[in-house]
């Protein structure tokens, strides 16, 4: 990479914010993710695994025929190691948020029901109906934050 002033790089960085759609929910994922972990590896005494976070990526791509869709990595021993969610890049901002929440639930729904607790297998039980209800959820939840000017002062915009 050239070298660049640090105005440059805070540009650059900046476009690749207004790309990040969803990226609150998805760090909160991956939080919520580690702290399930980190209780059941305090837990079991015998075969302690040390937690380690699970990073969830999101990929625009027109090479996949579903509108989206959600690819998991393991260990040997079926531990999950990272997320990857497939958009197709054509979507609206909107429905990609949509879509990235429904694929969230998918992840969070399945690693709850696994039969190891803290999400160290994945069992796939997860119902399209309750994938839906969440991200329904979630976005209207997102949406009634941003509709409150005074949430938009305290979180979003800087002091000089
Ligand atoms: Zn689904």
């Amino acid at each position: 990479m050239n070298q660049k002033t640090p105005t440059q790089l805070a540009n650059h960085i900046y476009k690749k914010t207004t790309n990040s759609l969803m990226a609150h929910s998805i760090k909160a994922v991956e939080n919520f993710i580690l702290e399930e972990r980190e209780v059941y590896s305090m837990d079991k005494n015998k075969n302690t695994i040390k937690a380690f976070p699970v990073p969830i990526s999101i990929i625009k791509t027109d090479r996949i025929t579903r509108k989206a869709s959600l690819k998991l990595e393991f260990t040997k021993k079926n531990i999950l190691l990272r997320a990857v969610i497939f958009i197709k890049k054509s979507l609206s901002h909107n429905e990609t948020r949509v879509l990235i929440a429904h694929e969230l639930a998918h992840l969070l729904l399945d690693g709850l029901h696994s039969k190891t607790p803290g999400f160290f297998q994945i069992e796939n039980v997860s119902k399209e109906a309750d994938c839906d209800e969440f991200a329904e959820v979630l976005c209207q939840l997102h949406h009634k934050f941003y509709e409150n000017r005074s949430n938009i002062e305290n979180y979003c915009l800087f002091q000089n």
